[in-house]
């Protein structure tokens, strides 16, 4: 489990992984003891993300903690002066900007913690999410359970066969898939593809 450092110093740390990971609530819970220890913190997210609520950064399981919904990354840094820990929930889907904010933040001695997919779902990095993990001091990889072989999972498989990336996390829309079953399901479908093609 990740212990955070007591010291009162500037930071990124990322939480990433599939869909179903448990991404949003290892944000949350990291969150919380913040504010347990009285720290003043802030939550952004993409306005992009409307899933649930709009002013509620809200996990799978409904633990829900307020936020501020932005649509570009710079938007972070007219935080207040007073906060001291700035959350970024579905962190993938901002600009390109977010690793230099970030580094900003954290240079004004802000703990910023951000959470997203690491990967699309054509298993690809995704937006922002491979520079801001260069450029932070803690990288956590959380895991879903394949739904096929039971080994843990790193791929958000897409059921439907929209090509667009913005389609936000549902179950009837995703399965988490470890590496061997994401690869034979996408051996499977371009073959349904090709088949349907003649
Ligand atoms: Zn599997």
């Amino acid at each position: 489990m990740f212990l955070e450092n007591t010291k009162k110093s500037g930071c990124i740390e990322v939480i990433c992984g599939s869909m179903f990971s448990g991404k949003t609530e290892e944000l949350i819970r990291r969150l919380k003891r913040a504010q347990f220890a009285n720290q003043k913190i802030k939550i952004f997210k993409p306005a992009v993300d409307i899933r649930y609520s709009d002013n509620d950064v809200v996990s799978h399981d409904l633990h829900s903690i307020p936020s501020t919904p932005i649509t570009e990354a710079k938007q972070m840094l007219e935080v207040e002066n007073d906060i001291q820990v700035v959350g970024i929930d579905e962190a993938q889907f901002f600009d390109d900007t977010l690793a230099s904010v970030a580094q900003e933040l954290a240079n004004r001695g802000i703990r910023v913690i951000a959470a997203g997919l690491d990967t699309d779902f054509l298993g690809k990095p995704f937006g922002p999410m491979p520079n801001l993990m260069a450029v932070a001091e803690d990288v956590q990889k959380v895991h879903a359970i394949c739904v096929k072989c039971g080994n843990l999972a790193n791929h958000s498989h897409r059921l439907s066969r929209s090509k667009k990336l913005v389609v936000l996390g549902e179950k009837d829309v995703y399965e988490p898939l470890c590496r061997s079953c994401y690869n034979k399901a996408i051996a499977e479908e371009k073959k349904q593809s090709n088949s349907t093609n003649i």
